[in-house]
């Protein structure tokens, strides 16, 4: 919505998954009548009967390794709103090798963070994480509920990062530091972090491959 509405050209929407009734609280662009249809679809029609002048592709792809070029080839940036850490690694991977920036954000309970990659240029995640938590070890939205403000309040922090790299303020991005707030206690943090020369994936021993993209949004959720 914050991209549409700021602009974005083209933006491909990402998501394999149809409309359950638990996902109105936090995602507006739904009704209930919508529920059981492709969220995907649902959003590409709604953004595009608002802003006339935005195409807007749906993808009801699940995305994965094997698929993962092929699908974000073109975007010049990723927004990354999925809820499994075995996505966010994916993403995390992917986009550094293809060399397409992204915003990270994740949000449990009254926990959310978010940090940008601009890939061989700033920290990723695997810079801070080298291997993935298990699924089994990290809460989900399923047990530990979400609270559906903040995951609109880090959407659109999400979305300024990506309209800050469109309009070249890559100084003013959260790069190199997560940011995180803890919705319980109403305390923000922004923790520096460090490009690591041993990260396994751009890191000096490894060999991330490079590629080009141009002026598109794709955002995963
Ligand atoms: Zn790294």
């Amino acid at each position: 919505m914050a991209l549409a509405a700021a602009g974005v050209g083209y933006l491909g929407l990402l998501d394999s998954d149809t409309i359950e009734l638990s996902n109105l609280p936090r995602q507006p662009l739904y009704k209930a009548t919508d529920v059981g249809r492709p969220k995907a679809v649902v959003a590409a029609e709604r953004l595009a009967n608002r802003h006339p002048q935005l195409v807007v592709k749906p993808l009801t792809v699940q995305l994965d390794a094997s698929n993962f070029t092929q699908i974000t080839a073109g975007f010049d940036f990723i927004v990354d709103g999925t809820d499994q850490v075995a996505s966010k690694y994916l993403i995390n991977d992917g986009a550094v090798r293809a060399g397409i920036p992204f915003v990270h954000a994740g949000v449990v309970g009254f926990r959310a963070q978010l940090m940008t990659v601009l890939p061989q240029r700033s920290a990723c995640l695997r810079c801070l994480f080298p291997v993935p938590p298990r699924q089994e070890d990290v809460p989900t939205c399923q047990e530990s509920g979400v609270l559906g403000g903040m995951v609109g309040c880090f959407g659109f922090l999400q979305a300024g990062e990506a309209i800050k790299y469109f309009t070249a303020s890559h100084q003013e991005m959260s790069i190199d530091r997560l940011l995180t707030y803890d919705g319980a206690r109403e305390r923000w943090h922004s923790v520096p972090l460090k490009r690591s020369s041993r990260c396994p994936l751009c890191g000096e021993t490894a060999t991330p491959r490079t590629g080009a993209s141009s002026g598109r949004a794709c955002s995963g959720g």
